[in-house]
């Protein structure tokens, strides 16, 4: 491709994407396309002769969009809503032109530096010590099992006998990281009435390892879980952790960035004595996927599990600059921190604070329209942006109803099972989502009840 063929194709792509953008309302969340239609509208083999851009842009929006699930739609309401905002998709694009591999701090001196300084601002914004650590995965299921295996380093000796703690709502990447790293044993602590962890179970749990001659090594607690985004208490289990010396892992992916609304700052009390810390900017702060921060108070021991540096990438600056390669198993690294960087820089804490904090108070309106409707009922306290509603009509009705919705290209909502019962989930975290679409979609959901 020419320079200029290069600009003609761009304007064209840029010019899609702002019309996408534009008119996203008019979208289905959810893409009709079943199983296997978008496979079969595709040739079997890569072609032998290149094509043509005007082929490949056509066939992406004949083909590729309608089967793509739109997750930048303001109505889409399923599992954790999420946000790429304008910012954040410009800096991927720069990021793809100058492809680089940020392993060592020479390879891009600038991937490394920024890196360091977003999640330094970050930090702050989240109002997490100074001494902490952070550095940006992919993701947080990656993140934690990083934040699992220097549990486990620091806890040396064999892994079959060391205990994970966590409870039955904490998100599944944990119990697959502990099956991964081989630790032994992962169990999980009873929940209060609103699913958060209960620390005297967790006393208990620990001190009933150790008559058995087990060896606690870990317990991680969520700011925000993933059916109803119960808040653990931090402070509560960090007393535990520091009782028995347990690495502290604390998993904010979704709800970590509350904390950068000050009247919500308290959602994080706690993390400040964790070990380990993750918080998703892809998730709830219009960052494009993938962009998951992770932070540490001891990086040493993340880099004592991590480092192993082949000749071929010892450089002459090792000992005066970071090289994130020897903080993680990946050796190549992508330029995640410049999307931050844009979105950060673009938003400003204020504004990012306001969405957040908007996204709570409509969720608190919505459970309030919900509890207004005696066909429906809270099925969980709403302590972020996520209601959890029941149709009181049982299980059936409740699933008819989120068939009909996401059916209806509409709203996509996602379900959850509390104590057997089925529950559908209301996600508010889109930066387009407006009051009058949260509105929009319960009057829709309550026509269709
Ligand atoms: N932690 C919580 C509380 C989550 O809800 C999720 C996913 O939704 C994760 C971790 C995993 O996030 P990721 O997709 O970044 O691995």
């Amino acid at each position: 491709m020419t320079p200029e063929e290069f600009r003609k194709y761009g304007h064209e792509t840029v010019d899609w994407i702002a019309e996408y953008m534009e008119g996203i309302r008019d979208y289905p969340v959810l893409s009709k396309v079943r199983p296997g239609e978008l496979t079969a509208s595709l040739p079997g083999s890569a072609p032998e002769k290149g094509e043509t851009m005007e082929a490949i842009l056509a066939d992406f929006r004949r083909v590729i969009v309608p089967a793509n699930t739109q997750w930048n739609h303001p109505r889409f309401h399923a599992y954790f809503a999420v946000g790429a905002a304008p910012e954040g998709v410009l800096a991927e694009m720069l990021s793809a032109a100058l492809n680089v591999n940020g392993m060592l701090w020479k390879s891009s001196p600038a991937a490394t530096e920024l890196e360091m300084v977003t999640c330094g601002w970050l930090r702050e914004w989240l109002g997490l010590p100074d001494e902490y650590f952070g550095m940006i995965h992919d993701t947080a299921s990656t993140g934690v099992m990083h934040a699992l295996a220097a549990a486990c380093h620091a806890a040396d000796g064999s892994r079959s006998s060391l205990v994970l703690y966590c409870t039955g709502q904490t998100h599944s990447s944990v119990e697959k990281a502990a099956a991964a790293l081989g630790i032994g044993h992962v169990r999980k602590v009873a929940v209060d009435g609103r699913w958060r962890m209960d620390p005297a179970a967790l006393e208990q749990a620990v001190q009933s390892d150790i008559v058995a001659e087990l060896r606690p090594c870990c317990v991680v607690a969520t700011v925000g879980t993933t059916a109803v985004a119960a808040i653990d208490p931090v402070k509560a289990v960090a007393d535990v952790a520091q009782r028995h010396a347990l690495w502290l892992h604390v998993d904010g992916a979704y709800g970590g960035p509350a904390a950068i609304v000050e009247s919500r700052r308290g959602v994080l009390a706690g993390a400040e004595r964790a070990q380990s810390v993750i918080v998703n900017p892809h998730k709830w702060m219009n960052v494009p996927v993938d962009c998951s921060v992770l932070y540490t108070r001891r990086p040493e021991v993340l880099r004592e599990t991590f480092s192993l540096v082949p000749e071929y990438l010892r450089t002459a600056e090792d000992a005066s600059a970071v090289n994130l390669m020897d903080y993680a198993v990946a050796l190549g690294r992508r330029f995640r921190a410049l999307k931050l960087w844009f979105v950060m820089r673009a938003w400003g804490r204020e504004r990012m604070a306001a969405m957040i904090d908007a996204h709570c108070r409509w969720a608190r309106e919505l459970a309030e329209w919900i509890e207004a409707d005696a066909r429906f009922e809270v099925a969980a306290p709403v302590e972020l942006s996520l209601v959890c509603f029941r149709h009181r009509g049982g299980d059936e009705a409740g699933r008819a109803l989120m068939e009909a919705i996401n059916g209806s290209g509409f709203a996509f909502l996602s379900h959850t099972v509390l104590d057997g019962r089925f529950v559908l989930r209301f996600a508010i975290g889109n930066h387009q989502t407006t009051r009058e679409d949260v509105r929009a979609v319960w009057e829709r959901i309550a026509g269709l009840a």
